[in-house]
C-alpha cells in the first residue's frame, strides 16, 4: 500500500482524538450507566449464542466508517443483548457494577499506556503502584518488608503466590525444576479452583494437592491438623496451606488465626508453613469496622490474594497479590531479559516486571487509586457493608418461606438457598431448579447464579452493585415465586 493510504488512515486517526469523536462512543457508556438506575427494562438477553453469531456474520470490514456510525452499529449489534450488571436486579456472578470514576479512568488508562513491565516505561505509574500496594499492606498490618503487585485477578495472584512458595521450597526450581519428590499443597475442598489449576500449571501436579474437607463450607481446622500431621508422620513436605476469605460458593471465611495456629504448629526449618489466603472475594472486609473480624489473622499469612475487581467494585481487570516479604515475590520469578530488565543499583528496586507473571502489563493501578481518591475507603467499606445486608436480607425473607430455604448464614454478599419440591427425586429437584433459574434469567426480570452445595444443585445470589435494595430483594423473591409455579405446571 501507499503511504498516501497511511496518511489517510493517520487523518482519521486524528480525526478521533477530540472529546467530541469521542462522544458517541462515551454516550453508550453514560447512557448505559444512567439508564440503568431505575431498574427498567430487561437485565439480559433471551437470544441464544447462535442468533446473537448470525447476526454478527459479516466479512473483515477492508474500509473506514465515521465513528458515530460505529458507535450506532455497536449499540444496534450488541448492547440490546449484554447482562445490564449496572441493572439493580442483576445479582448474578461476581463481577461488579462498576465505580463510574474507576469506568471514565479505563479511558485515560487505555490512552497513556504506560507498560508496568518497567520503570522506565511507566515513570509516575511505577511509583504509583508502589503506593497503592503499601496502602492495602498497611491495611494488613504488615511493615515495610511488604511488597506485592497488581495481577490480572486471583488466579493470577494465587499462582504467583504459590510460585514463591514453591521457590521457597525448593530453592533451586527454576533451573532444576520440580525434581524427583515435590512437596504437597494443602487446600480446603471449597478452595476456588485458581488453587488446582496453580498445582497444574506449575508441574506439581494435582496428586500433589492434597484436600481438607469443609465444616459449614469452612476449612475444618481439626481436618487440617490431622491432615498436616499425617503429612509430618509419612515425611511429606508442605509447600503452603491455602485458605479463603470468601469462598466462591458461599462466601463463607475460613477461620485464619486457627489456620494460622496450624501453620506455626507444624512448621519446618523453624519457620511456621506458608499460608496463602485466597481473599479474592472477601478482602473488602478488611476496610469495614463491621466485617473485619471475619479476617482476623490475615496479617499471619506469607501471602495474599485480593481483587478489587470483585467487592471493591472496581471495573475488570484489577488484582492483587500483597506478600508479607517482598523478597518472597523478587524469588518466585529469576528471569533473566537483558533487552528489558537492567541490573538495578536503586535502593530500591522499582520495576515490577520481574516480580509479575506478566510482561506488557495495563496500569490498571490508575483505577484503583482514582476509585479511593475519588470515593474514600469509608464510602467504600460503606458499599460493601449495604452489599453484605442485601444478602441478609433475602436470608432473613426466606427464613420462613414455603417454597425457598437459605442454606448458610451469609458471611459476605452471596447467599445460597435451595427450592424445596416435595415428592421429586433428587436428580428431578436438581434439574427444576436448573430449569427455574434459565426461565427467570431468561424473562428480564432478574439474573441470577446456581451451584453445586453438598451434592444438590441450588440458586445462588451475589450481591455486587449498589443500587441493589430490599425493594429488589422482594422482586427477586416474586419472580422466582411467579416462574416456580410456571415451571412446575409445565415440566410435569
Ligand atoms: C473470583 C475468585 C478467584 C479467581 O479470581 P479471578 O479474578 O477471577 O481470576 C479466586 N478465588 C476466589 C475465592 C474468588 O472468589
Amino acid at each position: 500500500m501507499t503511504d498516501n493510504a497511511a496518511l489517510e488512515a493517520l487523518a482519521l486517526l486524528e480525526a478521533d482524538t477530540s472529546l467530541e469523536a469521542a462522544r458517541p462512543i462515551l454516550a453508550l457508556a453514560a447512557d448505559y450507566l444512567t439508564g440503568t438506575r431505575l431498574g427498567e427494562g430487561p437485565v439480559s438477553t433471551w437470544h441464544s449464542a447462535e442468533v446473537i453469531a448470525g447476526r454478527l456474520q459479516e466479512s473483515m470490514p477492508r474500509r473506514s466508517r465515521p465513528l458515530a456510525d460505529v458507535a450506532r452499529r455497536l449499540s444496534s449489534l450488541l448492547l440490546e443483548d449484554v447482562n445490564r450488571l449496572a441493572h439493580p436486579m442483576y445479582i448474578g456472578h461476581q463481577v461488579s457494577a462498576p465505580l463510574p470514576a474507576a469506568v471514565w479512568t479505563d479511558a485515560l488508562i487505555s490512552a497513556l499506556n504506560q507498560s508496568m513491565a518497567v520503570r522506565e516505561m511507566s515513570p509516575s505509574f511505577t511509583p504509583l503502584e508502589h503506593q497503592v500496594v503499601e496502602w492495602m499492606t498497611d491495611l494488613l498490618g504488615w511493615d515495610s518488608r511488604a511488597g506485592g503487585t497488581m495481577t490480572s485477578g486471583g488466579t493470577e495472584a494465587t499462582f504467583t503466590a504459590l510460585l514463591a512458595a514453591r521457590r521457597r521450597a525448593i530453592p533451586d526450581v527454576w533451573s532444576r525444576g520440580m525434581g524427583a519428590t515435590p512437596p504437597v499443597l494443602v487446600c480446603g475442598e471449597h478452595a476456588h479452583y485458581a488453587v488446582a489449576r496453580a498445582a497444574g500449571n506449575m508441574g506439581l501436579g494435582m496428586e500433589r494437592v492434597v484436600t481438607v474437607r469443609s465444616e459449614a463450607h469452612r476449612l475444618s481446622v481439626p481436618a487440617l491438623r490431622d491432615t498436616l500431621a499425617a503429612l509430618r508422620s509419612r515425611g511429606e513436605r508442605v509447600m503452603a496451606v491455602v485458605a479463603t476469605a470468601g469462598c466462591t460458593a458461599t462466601g463463607a471465611f475460613d477461620d485464619l488465626d486457627a489456620v494460622a495456629d496450624a501453620c506455626a504448629e507444624f512448621g519446618d526449618r523453624g519457620e511456621p508453613l506458608w499460608l496463602h489466603v485466597d481473599a479474592a472475594h472477601g478482602g473488602a472486609a478488611l476496610l469495614s469496622p463491621t466485617h473485619a473480624h471475619r479476617v482476623r489473622g490475615i496479617a499471619r499469612a506469607r501471602s495474599v490474594a485480593w481483587d478489587p475487581h470483585k467487592t471493591l467494585l472496581l471495573p475488570l481487570a484489577a488484582g492483587l497479590l500483597l506478600m508479607r516479604e517482598e523478597h518472597d515475590l523478587d524469588a518466585a520469578f529469576s528471569q533473566q531479559a537483558p533487552y528489558l530488565f537492567t541490573p538495578n543499583d536503586d535502593a530500591r528496586a522499582w520495576d515490577m516486571g520481574p516480580r509479575s507473571f506478566q510482561c506488557s502489563r495495563r496500569a490498571d493501578v490508575l483505577k484503583l487509586w482514582v476509585a479511593f481518591e475519588r470515593y474514600g475507603a469509608d464510602a467504600l467499606a460503606a458499599l460493601y457493608d449495604r452489599l453484605c445486608r442485601m444478602a441478609q436480607t433475602l436470608h432473613a425473607r426466606l427464613a420462613d418461606h414455603a417454597l425457598f430455604t437459605p442454606l448458610h448464614e451469609p458471611e459476605s454478599n452471596i447467599l445460597c438457598f435451595a427450592w424445596n419440591v416435595p415428592g421429586v427425586s433428587p436428580e428431578e429437584r436438581d434439574a427444576l431448579t436448573n430449569a427455574l433459574r434459565e426461565r427467570y434469567n431468561r424473562s428480564g426480570r432478574g439474573w441470577i447464579t446456581a451451584t453445586a452445595l453438598d451434592g444438590q444443585r441450588v440458586l445462588r445470589i451475589t450481591v455486587m452493585n449498589a443500587r441493589t435494595d430490599v425493594s429488589h430483594i422482594d422482586a427477586l423473591v416474586d419472580g422466582l415465586e411467579a416462574e416456580a409455579a410456571y415451571v412446575l405446571k409445565h415440566h410435569r
